[in-house]
């Protein structure tokens, strides 16, 4: 593989390896152990294990070791370890380096399971956690401290879709010495170069984009050399949140039209949010490429001009008019994936964040008429007429 090579090609052979067949597509290594030649290789392996060497699945396999190598060369990472789900990832990132005592600040608006991680699992182990409004960087600033350890946050939220300068906050809590972790999901990792933003570490859902299919559960952490092999590894392949070879195999033919399939569906994501822009039945359309986004600026110089590809319908007439919506749908599926060729339609008030508070919803604007939208790779005229009839349908 090749330093130079574009996104594109990078995504189609990064990380491939072949075995003595020759294989065109990659193999699947579903394998948990690996066979050694005498006993004296066995105990070399173990004091070191080479490139190209495997002892044991939970520590490594050919097939994770391709996805890993494909996702690192597509964010510019020096390195990256999979994991079993995107909630592995994050728990590693998080608890790898943090101990009792140490100081986190972290974004308010957070996927709920990162949320339980940050308020409840953190605490026990005495780790004290400051929230911010991710999007106001005085806020940053007051809460970062000399014993602040990390900082966390979600580029772009979930349902809200505010998008968080990673630069900005990167450089608060560098001057502070604080590791910046960044669950890139929203963003993708086609849209974004968090790394080259200032993150440090950077965390995917794969079962998101990155399989974009809605077939299996895995994630991945990226980061220096130093970090993924030195903190990040010992944790993981020994508290077992390992990716199994044959996700890694999905996740890695995703990784081949990953790029295509997100330019698809962001363009079909502002077209949708441009038709529907004014509806007599919405309150608010939430899109980061629309021009009215509060962060559109930062769409532009952080994501290369693209909203992602996930919208947000905030309703005129609460939850019977959000469901009357939902119901009136014929192409979106109600369901609580996202990034997924099929378009997928989510009721967060009373799904995916049902368990908060009314006044942290009220906060986090997690309104009762608020329904996320991921767009996916169906037609977007088709889209386009089907939820303009749902939104008539739901004006009663
Ligand atoms: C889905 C998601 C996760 C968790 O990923 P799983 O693969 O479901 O464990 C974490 N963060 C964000 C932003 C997500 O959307």
């Amino acid at each position: 593989m090749s330093d130079n090579w574009n996104t594109r090609t990078k995504l189609v052979h990064g990380g491939s390896r072949r075995s003595q067949y020759n294989e065109v597509s990659e193999a699947i290594f579903l394998t948990q152990g690996f066979v050694y030649d005498n006993a004296e290789q066995a105990e070399a392996r173990f004091v070191e294990t080479g490139p190209d060497e495997f002892i044991y699945a939970r520590y490594g396999n050919p097939t994770v070791d391709m996805f890993e190598k494909r996702i690192a060369a597509l964010e510019g990472a020096e390195d990256a370890f999979a994991t079993a789900s995107g909630m592995a990832a994050v728990n590693g990132a998080l608890t790898s380096v943090l101990k009792a005592g140490d100081h986190v600040v972290s974004a308010r608006a957070l996927f709920g399971s990162c949320l339980y991680i940050l308020e409840n699992i953190l605490a026990r182990y005495g780790v004290e956690v400051t929230f911010v409004d991710g999007t106001d960087l005085e806020q940053w600033r007051a809460a970062v401290r000399p014993d602040t350890k990390a900082v966390f946050f979600e580029s772009m939220s979930n349902p809200t879709l505010e998008v968080i300068d990673i630069a900005a906050v990167a450089e608060i809590a560098h001057a502070v010495g604080a590791l910046v972790i960044v669950d890139n999901v929203f963003s993708t990792p086609v849209f974004s170069r968090a790394i080259e933003q200032g993150a440090d570490v950077v965390v995917y859902s794969a079962t998101k984009h990155i399989d974009g299919q809605g077939r299996v559960l895995g994630g991945v952490v990226l980061g220096t050399k130093d970090f993924i092999r030195g903190t990040l590894e010992p944790y993981m392949k020994h508290t077992g949140g390992s990716l199994s070879p044959f996700n890694a195999w999905v996740l890695l033919k995703g990784l081949e039209t990953i790029s295509l399939r997100v330019n698809a569906q962001a363009d079909s994501a502002l077209k949708i949010a441009e038709a529907l822009e004014g509806h007599p039945a919405l309150a608010r359309t939430i899109y980061p490429g629309l021009p009215g986004h509060a962060q559109n600026a930062l769409v532009q110089t952080q994501l290369g001009g693209k909203g992602g590809t996930v919208l947000s319908l905030d309703l005129k007439g609460g939850k019977e008019a959000a469901f009357r919506f939902l119901n009136a749908m014929t192409i979106p599926v109600i369901s609580n994936n996202l990034g997924d060729a099929k378009s997928i339609a989510t009721h967060p008030a009373t799904t995916t964040h049902q368990r908060l508070s009314d006044e942290l919803k009220a906060e986090l604007g997690i309104t009762p008429g608020l329904v996320r939208l991921s767009v996916g790779l169906e037609d977007a005229a088709d889209l386009i007429a089907d939820l303009t009839q749902a939104l008539e349908a739901a004006q009663g």
